[in-house]
């Protein structure tokens, strides 16, 4: 933290503002301008009274140095974190590849789905039962039965599962009925459900929400890991810009920008951040190219016909087919499959 002084600061003064950084137990170094003097403290920033200081008279602002977040951030833990579920690595040198349809329709076309994905490479299933609508009156997922299905396919066909949870009632049952909890974009800053979620100490899939910065993003993971759950992976989905022509605009910058930040593992949502399946396989790449640690893609045996998200729902062919590109492109990059 550095606390900039007004130029017309007296001594007295500048001596209050160190007093209140010596109380927290913190040092002060004494910057002196030729217009201003500057007093960075040094040491624990929490234990700053930063609202007194901000009061306190001759202080013009308040500068922080050090990132808001704590727990997620880089200097925590700077070797990264790789999440282990089951068997299942995800920030490891393997890339983690997960794919499925946008909601659970039923049992068939859950298990169908399930066995392509998996003969592709696919290791997580994805597919929705609470799913978030735009309108009241379209398809609002299976609820409890698609949770039954869930559960009864993945252990079928031997694959993890990610199912979105919308709201704190439902973590309970989605942890006994999936493996990993997905957050999705619209609940990105909904506090309470991330407090939930956290407590449950489950895996956590945390889509950035379309509106958010990188900051905002981090300090949502930031609730979940206060509760005690470290098992955290970040993903971009594409944020909503000026442009109109596809569904979302991916931010590529988030990927390096925020594992250079944080040590979470982050995947790319391409589904979501194109909404438009011809441009799902470039947008794969490109996503293992920057460094992601995976992808999670829509897929399903008849995309025009899934549900919901149809038109970014690529088929189990075409899933198959990008497989063998990203693993192309990871092995560019370092990464195996
Ligand atoms: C989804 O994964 O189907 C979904 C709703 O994603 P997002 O929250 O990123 O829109
Ligand atoms: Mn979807």
């Amino acid at each position: 933290m550095i606390i900039i002084m007004e130029s017309s600061a007296n001594e007295a003064q500048i001596k209050e503002v160190i007093a209140e950084i010596r109380d927290a137990g913190l040092k002060e170094i004494r910057l002196s301008g030729a217009a201003k003097v500057a007093i960075a403290a040094i040491g624990r920033e929490q234990d700053l009274n930063q609202e007194r200081i901000k009061g306190l008279e001759g202080v013009e602002k308040l500068m922080e140095i050090q990132e808001p977040y704590e727990l997620v951030s880089r200097e925590h833990r700077p070797e990264g974190s790789i999440i282990r579920i089951k068997g299942v690595e995800i920030g490891g040198k393997a890339l983690t590849i997960m794919a499925g349809p946008c909601s659970v329709e039923s049992e068939d076309q859950f298990r169908r789905i399930a066995l392509e994905v998996k003969a592709a490479g696919a290791t997580i299933l994805r597919g929705g039962s609470f799913k978030w609508r735009t309108s009241p009156h379209a398809f609002q997922g299976l609820g409890l039965e698609g949770l039954m299905i869930t559960k009864k396919i993945k252990e079928e066909v031997g694959l993890l599962s990610a199912t979105e949870v919308l709201d704190p009632r439902q973590v309970e049952a989605v942890c006994q009925y999936s493996d990993i909890l997905q957050v999705g974009t619209v609940s990105m800053q909904n506090y309470p459900l991330l407090r939930e979620v956290g407590k449950s100490k489950m895996p956590v899939i945390l889509k950035r929400g379309k509106w958010a910065t990188y900051n905002e993003y981090l300090l949502a993971a930031e609730y979940i890991m206060a509760e005690g759950n470290e098992n955290i992976i970040l993903c971009e989905r594409g944020i909503r810009t000026f442009v109109t022509e596809t569904r979302s605009t991916i931010d590529i910058n988030a990927i390096p920008y925020l594992k250079e930040k944080t040590h979470l593992p982050i995947i790319g949502d391409p589904s979501h951040g194109t909404g438009m399946r011809h441009l799902v396989p470039a947008i794969s790449r490109a996503f293992i190219a920057a460094g992601a640690d995976g992808l999670i893609i829509e897929t399903h045996y008849d995309p025009e016909h899934a549900k919901t998200d149809a038109d970014q729902t690529i088929s189990t062919e075409a899933f198959a087919i990008l497989m063998g590109e990203i693993e192309k492109i990871g092995g560019a990059v370092g990464r195996t499959i």
